[in-house]
């Protein structure tokens, strides 16, 4: 079968509830995907922020298929060796202290929900807490995680969200402040707002929002699904930061591929919430999804994959400044490391399917913005590859 008729296949299986790209993947090879015709494409999405060490990597590819060998899935019923590394590796480069291993991020967000909400409950012996959200936020399609996403669009049809949710503004602390009641339990927001249109939380607000939490006993959950693992330049975003989540969560490319994610938590919280019988996951911390995460945290380390995002990162900055002050038609820049974004005056659909035809991979954040989140691994070469298709592209345009 062709392109096409593998597409129109797809489109009369598949619930239609993404607008596809018309391309059809083959395979992957370090920052490279190809299609099924052989056209190789420059990757600077990797799944969105998901296969940070490249395509194919042939460790992390061999430590898959050793543990398939072995065993892929057991129970957490039972204990398994590749889970209590990961969760100890976890530990280590996070500063949490207790983990839980989900299968995606909307479930790592669920998790956290569930363990402030228990948290609360605990202390006060009452159910009305509330949770204060961001606007322009994302946090997963799940109903909890939707509930705190703040993009009304996607909960209106969805409608009524698990309750007793507010939304202040990210970034603006008077308007947290004004959210806060006797009643808040949590408040949420990722470190960088991703689909929101790539939005650093400001050091300030950090600091800020963690002084109220440590204040008025509310818990600080950061949402790291996107911005963590390495993608800013250290570990987690707010590590960059000093301040610490009471809660946090991590997913996309914790695992490189592989489907899951973890909610993780400081010992105060873990000792005054979940315990035994209040959550659960039947694939959640499995052998093969924890070799994953395993072997992932070892070859950030072997291949010094942060003084790449820190280095390459900076690179990227400097030639997307370049590129903003050529073009009109580019409003802002923001972002740090592989988490960057230009902001256009008008739609990015033309300009992403324009380099697309010349062979990058761009993805939007929202409707006027161009995210780059290319795999950890892309070198200068690679920026420079990017920058000369774009340029071209919107000269041509
Ligand atoms: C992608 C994302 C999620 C949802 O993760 P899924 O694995 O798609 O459920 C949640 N929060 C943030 C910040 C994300 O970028």
């Amino acid at each position: 079968m062709n392109m096409k008729e593998y597409i129109d296949e797809a489109e009369s299986v598949l619930l239609h509830t993404y607008n596809r790209y018309q391309i059809v993947w083959d395979k992957g090879d370090g920052m490279y995907l190809y299609d099924i015709e052989g056209k190789k494409y420059l990757d600077f999405v990797s799944g969105i922020a998901v296969f940070a060490l490249g395509y194919n990597n042939k460790a992390y590819n061999d430590a898959l298929k050793d543990q398939i060998d072995k065993v892929i899935h057991t129970s957490n019923y039972y204990y398994n060796i590749p889970a209590i590394e990961a969760a100890k590796k976890l530990k280590k480069i996070s500063g949490m202290d207790r983990i839980f291993f989900t299968n995606s991020g909307a479930e790592a967000v669920e998790g956290a929900i569930k363990a402030a909400r228990k948290y609360a409950f605990l202390r006060d012996g009452h159910t009305d807490h509330e949770i204060i959200a961001m606007n322009h936020s994302f946090h997963g399609r799940t109903m909890g995680a939707l509930s705190v996403t703040g993009n009304p669009h996607y909960r209106e049809a969805f409608e009524p969200m698990i309750g007793n949710i507010k939304f202040a503004d990210f970034n603006d602390f008077e308007s947290v402040k004004a959210a806060v009641t006797d009643k808040t339990c949590a408040i949420i927001f990722e470190t960088v707002q991703g689909e929101g249109g790539i939005y650093p939380a400001t050091e300030e607000f950090l600091k800020q929002v963690r002084a109220l939490c440590d204040e008025r006993d509310i818990l600080l959950i950061l949402d790291e699904i996107q911005c963590g693992m390495g993608r800013t330049g250290s570990m987690y975003a707010w590590q960059r930061y000093g301040v610490k989540p009471d809660i946090m969560t991590s997913a996309k490319a914790i695992g490189c591929g592989v489907p899951v994610g973890a909610f993780m938590m400081t010992e105060k919280v873990a000792a005054q919430s979940l315990t035994s019988g209040d959550h659960g996951t039947t694939y959640g911390g499995n052998p093969l999804a924890c070799t994953a995460i395993s072997k992932v945290i070892d070859l950030f380390e072997e291949q010094n994959i942060l003084a790449n995002v820190n280095e390459t990162g900076a690179y990227l900055y400097e030639k997307l400044d370049e590129l903003a002050a050529k073009y009109d038609v580019i409003k802002a820049h923001r972002g740090v490391g592989f988490m960057q974004g230009l902001e256009f005056s008008e739609p990015v659909a033309a300009v992403i399917n324009k380099v697309m035809e010349k062979g990058l991979l761009l993805i939007n954040a929202g409707v006027n913005v161009i995210r780059f989140i290319p795999p950890l691994i892309a070198s200068k070469k690679d920026v420079d590859d990017m920058i000369a298709i774009l340029d071209a592209s919107l000269k041509e345009m």
